[in-house]
C-alpha cells in the first residue's frame, strides 16, 4: 500500500491538526484517542511514513524501531498502564479493521478490557 500523505495522523505530525499529546520523542509520538474505547486509550505512532505494522517492521530503521518500543515501554510505565495491565492492538488492513493508514499501536487500559475478539 502506498503511504497516503494526507491521512489524519500525517496531518497531526505536520501540525495541521491538534492532538492531545501524551509523549513525544525524536521518532515517535503518542496521543489520546479522540474516541476512547477504555478509560485510558493511547495511540503510539512512529513519525515516519509507515502504513501498518508490517511496513514498519520491514522498512523502518533500527533506530526508529528501538525508539518506538522504548516509547511504548515508557508510556506503559509512566501512564500507570503497566500496574494492572493493558492491551496493545495494531489493527492491520481490511480484515484487521484499520481505519487510519499510518501505523499505530493502541494501548487500552484503566479497567479490565474484556474478551480479545468480538464478532460485532
Ligand atoms: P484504527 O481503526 O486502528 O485505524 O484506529 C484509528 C483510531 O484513530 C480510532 O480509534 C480513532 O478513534 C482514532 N482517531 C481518529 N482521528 C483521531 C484524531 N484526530 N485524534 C486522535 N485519535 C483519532
Amino acid at each position: 500500500m502506498t503511504y497516503d500523505q494526507d491521512n489524519i495522523f500525517a496531518k497531526i505530525l505536520k501540525g495541521d491538526i491538534p492532538c492531545d499529546k501524551v509523549f513525544e520523542s525524536e521518532k515517535t509520538l503518542a496521543f489520546n484517542d479522540i474516541s476512547p474505547a477504555a478509560p485510558r486509550h493511547i495511540l503510539v505512532i512512529p513519525k515516519g511514513p509507515y502504513t501498518d505494522i508490517v511496513d514498519f517492521a520491514s522498512n523502518a530503521s533500527q533506530d526508529e524501531q528501538a525508539d518506538f518500543w522504548a516509547a511504548v515501554t515508557k508510556i506503559a510505565q509512566d501512564e500507570g498502564l503497566n500496574e494492572k495491565g493493558f492491551r496493545s492492538i495494531a489493527n492491520t488492513g481490511e480484515h484487521g479493521g484499520q481505519e487510519v493508514p499510518h501505523f499505530h499501536l493502541h494501548l487500552l487500559g484503566g479497567e479490565p478490557i474484556g474478551k480479545m475478539r468480538s464478532k460485532d
